[in-house]
């Protein structure tokens, strides 16, 4: 018997861990302090109401012999598969329904995806990094190239003709950067990956945070991309969805490498390891799409664009750079005075009682940076930010 010695050289994520040990030890010395916590991913709103009917109509049907459902379709059901159809083609982005796969969310698909690449591909990932894609690769045992996202380059790094890669991932609008890609700069991508012979992954997790028609939602808004990306997408930040799980993932007829679909590789593996998303989740995402569930959604990432308004003004007045914050949830700041990543955590944490995300955790190029989430409550972001103002 042999383990996946791969596990072994897993790096511990001591990010969240450490974060709550400074807190808890914060919060036992000032226990009067009021803490602000502006470090979160998770959404704190809640579901839309009609998220909510739609949830209890199908927990009805479930309950009746003539409307109850077993096992459904691995791939989802064609009502929800038809529905993100057609919020595609208000994108002008047309696919066909067998092209979109219902999952329980990005992350899980995100790691299984790799089922169907070679374990000797070369990986290229930007740093800094949402971590899962670091690690589902060093678990498989893959070649992983990190690439830098910078200052220079406004976390935004562009294709390098001297790295040759056949996996490739992109997030925008960027976790932890809030960084979003041009139409030109994906083209970019897009055009080296054709070159390449190289897979895109595509993760557009925040994509409902963008409000300009000039920046791309989908990758599949920029010509050649059917035939070398995959796209991932969640309802989590979409629609608040983070504890309901609903997402989806998009493999194009198109792609097709060494001969073989992966669309069809892909049917191949998800009806082989999953048996589906339940049924009421599934109708609870349905509503999402429905006019009124985008009118309901839409307010809630208002709020949260407002408080990331609220975040980046502040940083504007004080001249402190930042890149996100206005076609996402995360505003990622240059830490003021030099400070380290983990020093700027306790210069706030102990003078005004914030806690953020210190860059670091995100990989090397983070050193020197700050993420705050635009995810809390209003007035407590409000207030938090007149600390921070009177701090600097
Ligand atoms: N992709 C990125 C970049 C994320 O930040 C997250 C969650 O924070 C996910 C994917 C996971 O989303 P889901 O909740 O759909 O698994």
């Amino acid at each position: 018997m042999n383990i996946n010695q791969n596990y072994l050289k897993l790096e511990d994520s001591y990010l969240f861990s450490t974060i709550a040990k400074k807190v808890a030890e914060f919060t036992a010395k000032n226990p009067h302090a009021s803490l602000i916590k502006l470090g979160i991913g998770d959404v704190t709103l809640p579901l839309a109401p009609v998220v909510i009917e739609a949830i209890k109509h199908a927990a009805d049907e479930m309950g009746k012999q003539e409307t109850f459902k077993g096992y459904g379709p691995e791939q989802g059901y064609a009502f929800l598969r038809e529905a993100i159809q057609k919020y595609y083609m208000r994108k002008n982005v047309e696919l066909m329904a067998d092209e979109i796969f219902i999952s329980d969310g990005a992350k899980s698909d995100l790691g299984n995806i790799l089922d169907i690449f070679g374990l000797d591909n070369t990986v290229l990932i930007p740093d800094p990094v949402y971590p899962v894609y670091v690690d589902t690769n060093v678990m498989a045992g893959r070649k992983i190239v990190f690439i830098d996202a910078n200052r220079q380059n406004e976390f935004l790094p562009l294709p390098d003709d001297n790295i040759k890669c056949d996996i490739i991932y992109i997030c925008s609008p960027n976790n932890p950067t809030g960084a979003v890609y041009s139409k030109d700069g994906l083209k970019k991508w897009v055009d080296y990956a054709l070159k390449n012979n190289s897979v895109i992954l595509f993760d557009a997790a925040y994509e409902c945070f963008i409000k300009s028609k000039e920046l791309p939602n989908s990758i599949y808004e920029i010509d050649g991309a059917k035939n070398c990306a995959i796209e991932f997408c969640s309802l989590s930040k979409t629609a608040g969805f983070t504890g309901t799980r609903c997402g989806y993932t998009i493999v194009p007829k198109q792609l097709v490498k060494q001969g073989a679909s992966l669309n069809k590789f892909w049917v191949r593996r998800q009806t082989t390891k999953f048996n589906g998303v339940p049924y009421i989740v599934q109708k609870a995402a349905e509503a999402v799409f429905t006019e009124k569930g985008q009118e309901q959604i839409k307010a809630n990432i208002t709020y949260y664009s407002e408080n990331a308004k609220i975040i980046s003004d502040t940083m504007d007045r004080k001249g402190i750079w930042y890149t996100g914050g206005k076609h996402s949830p995360y505003i990622w700041l240059k830490c003021p005075n030099n400070m380290s990543s983990w020093d700027f955590f306790d210069y706030l944490l102990n003078n005004i009682a914030v806690v953020g995300t210190p860059g670091a955790g995100f990989g090397k190029n983070g050193e020197g940076y700050f993420r705050l989430t635009s995810f809390g409550n209003r007035e407590k972001t409000l207030e938090a930010m007149e600390r921070f103002s009177k701090l600097f």
